[in-house]
């Protein structure tokens, strides 16, 4: 038996105005004035001067407005990081995410591929990068992914929809400013928050659960409750909390795995460019018979919240398009083994599956 050496972010500054420290924490990182910080950013943000205008530009530092709109892509990833070597003399100093899941994802991946020759698609599955990535920082605008702890960077590429998963994804940085996530619309907030429950409802269900996953994902989960069934509305209290729930629920899956609804919600997204959270939710809602307890317990949130999960987005879909969704959702063992457990096959046949995809 061999044990996971998880990496972990060496650095992380939480507090609300804590953004403001970005400049002081990265200026001793740079490496030359030719060498600049290349911010990648919401575009949702763009002409906020409240954010936006908090950036420490300096020399040519630049910052990259992208759309979270779609899923990262692995094309716009290789893309980015061709823009960037043939617009500067030198390597940048470092990578900046600020944003949702999205844009750290996006920050990972540049990061990584600054340093690995070929395309990120060829990157897209476990340790298969070889060399350290530059610096890169994760400054989170949205609760609940785990991205600003994780190992990986999911990506949508060419064939199929999977993370660069190594020791050399996690940020070396993570600015948690809870304040940053004051102005993320409701249903965003909700769909990216309901992430991090399911983090925690799959972790802690799974057959991979130990003492590690388990002390995060319950605290994570205890700390989802709070923010969402406790209080009618979003305080600076509950953004606090729902940004540690996030950290916390992404550390839980860090030593475990996530199951149904992430090896659901993948197919969805690959097929129908349905984005994370709200994916997970359309799936998690039809999953009472995996997940009973979480089940009714996310019906009562989003009752609460008054937060609408579409239903029937897979109506008109025709046979092939059920296998594409089926083969990303078979092709992902670890989860329906940590959901399932070894013999997962037995019940998860491709009928199964159809018979699910048909009721979300
Ligand atoms: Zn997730």
């Amino acid at each position: 038996m061999s044990f996971k050496n998880f990496p972990m972010v060496p650095r992380v500054v939480f507090g609300r105005g804590s953004f403001d420290q970005l400049e002081e924490i990265i200026s001793p990182k740079r490496k030359s004035d030719k060498a600049p910080f290349v911010y990648i950013v919401d575009d949702v943000f763009e002409g906020n001067n409240w954010l936006v205008g908090r950036i420490p530009l300096q020399y040519d530092d630049k910052i990259i407005f992208v759309s979270a709109k779609e899923e990262p892509k692995t094309i716009l990833v290789d893309q980015f990081r061709d823009e960037i070597i043939s617009e500067f003399d030198e390597i940048p100093s470092g990578i900046i995410g600020i944003g949702g899941g999205a844009m750290l994802d996006y920050a990972k991946a540049v990061a990584l591929m600054l340093t690995n020759p070929g395309s990120s698609a060829d990157y897209q599955g476990w340790d298969l990068v070889k060399y350290e990535g530059v610096y890169h920082v994760g400054i989170p605008t949205i609760s609940g992914t785990g991205s600003e702890v994780s190992r990986t960077t999911v990506l949508t590429g060419p064939v199929r929809k999977l993370g660069m998963n190594s020791d050399y994804t996690p940020f070396d940085q993570v600015i948690l400013d809870p304040e940053l996530t004051k102005d993320a619309p409701k249903n965003q907030w909700f769909y990216t928050g309901m992430d991090c429950y399911i983090h925690c409802i799959e972790s802690l269900t799974g057959t991979y659960l130990n003492a590690f996953s388990q002390s995060y994902g319950e605290k994570s989960l205890d700390l989802c409750r709070e923010v969402f069934i406790e209080k009618d509305s979003v305080d600076e209290d509950s953004q606090d909390k729902l940004m540690m729930a996030s950290w916390h629920g992404g550390m839980s899956i860090a030593y475990s795995q996530v199951g149904v609804a992430h090896a659901m919600s993948y197919g969805l997204s690959y097929l129908l460019g349905t984005k994370h959270g709200i994916g997970n939710c359309i799936a998690f809602n039809q999953l009472q018979e995996f997940y009973p307890d979480g089940v009714i317990e996310f019906k009562e949130m989003v009752m609460k919240h008054q937060i609408h999960i579409p239903e029937n987005i897979c109506k008109n879909l025709t046979d092939k398009e059920f296998d594409i969704m089926i083969d990303i959702s078979l092709g992902l063992v670890p989860l329906w083994e940590n959901a399932l457990g070894k013999d997962w096959e037995k019940t998860i046949t491709r009928k199964k599956l159809r018979s699910l995809y048909e009721l979300m």
